[in-house]
């Protein structure tokens, strides 16, 4: 069984999309990490990440290496384990960067195309997995909730991960990434096409009990 997990940042995607993978006892894709990987490299190697020759060549000559399971998600850059390194907000905004050119993406969606062939069943989370990645899949969700509420939550996230931010700065971050990544999840806001979920004023166990009720 396939079941996607689209939405903004903020939403509880991740959250909740790791919690149903463990209730089913499938594995958790964590798209986002892998984009995530590829900036923090590129940040790394002072690639320039606004050219798409530059990015295409950097994803091609990285080494990544998913471990993707019902409790943990974990991914390692050219044997680095990066899988907390990729979370900071600076990363956070070069990813958006990154994850817009097509020779990226092209890319990564072959890799997660292979996973999931490889997992056969699983929960996926990211922007496109149900329009673009697995258009197949069995349950789609698309998550979303306030701009105001999803900054308050991404704030509290790098708050607990150590990160020294304001509201004001998580809210500019989620603002950009939002006009550059809401393209990939547009076709699934069609009539019929997922099942849509406004998060806003709902609790973990709320929505986990909803998306429980559909699959
Ligand atoms: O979900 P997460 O916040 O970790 O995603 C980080 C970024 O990766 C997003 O803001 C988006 O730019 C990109 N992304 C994407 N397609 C996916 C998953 C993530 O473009 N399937």
């Amino acid at each position: 069984m396939i079941i996607t997990i689209d939405g903004p940042a903020g939403s509880g995607k991740s959250t909740v999309a790791r919690k149903l993978a463990a209730r089913l006892e499938v594995a958790y894709l964590d798209t986002g990490a892998m984009y995530r990987a590829v900036a923090y490299a590129g940040l790394l190697r002072q690639t320039d990440l606004s050219s798409e020759a530059a990015c295409g060549a950097l994803v091609r000559a990285l080494r990544i290496e998913l471990d993707f399971g019902p409790t943990y998600a974990r991914i390692r850059v050219d044997g680095h384990d990066v899988s907390e390194a990729i979370r900071t907000i600076r990363v956070s905004a070069a990813t958006s960067e990154v994850a817009r050119h097509p020779a990226v993406r092209t890319f990564l969606v072959k890799m997660q195309r292979s996973e999931g062939d490889r997992l056969k069943s699983f929960v996926t989370e990211g922007r496109d997995q149900g329009s673009v990645v697995f258009p197949n899949a069995d349950v789609k969700f698309v998550l979303n909730a306030s701009a105001e509420k999803r900054a308050e939550r991404r704030l509290q996230q790098l708050l607990v991960d150590g990160e020294d931010v304001t509201l004001e700065q998580v809210r500019e971050n989620i603002t950009q990434r939002d006009s550059i990544d809401a393209i990939q999840w547009q076709s699934l806001l069609e009539p019929g096409a997922a099942h849509i979920i406004d998060t806003t004023t709902m609790s973990i166990s709320e929505v986990l009990d909803r998306l429980m009720e559909h699959v």
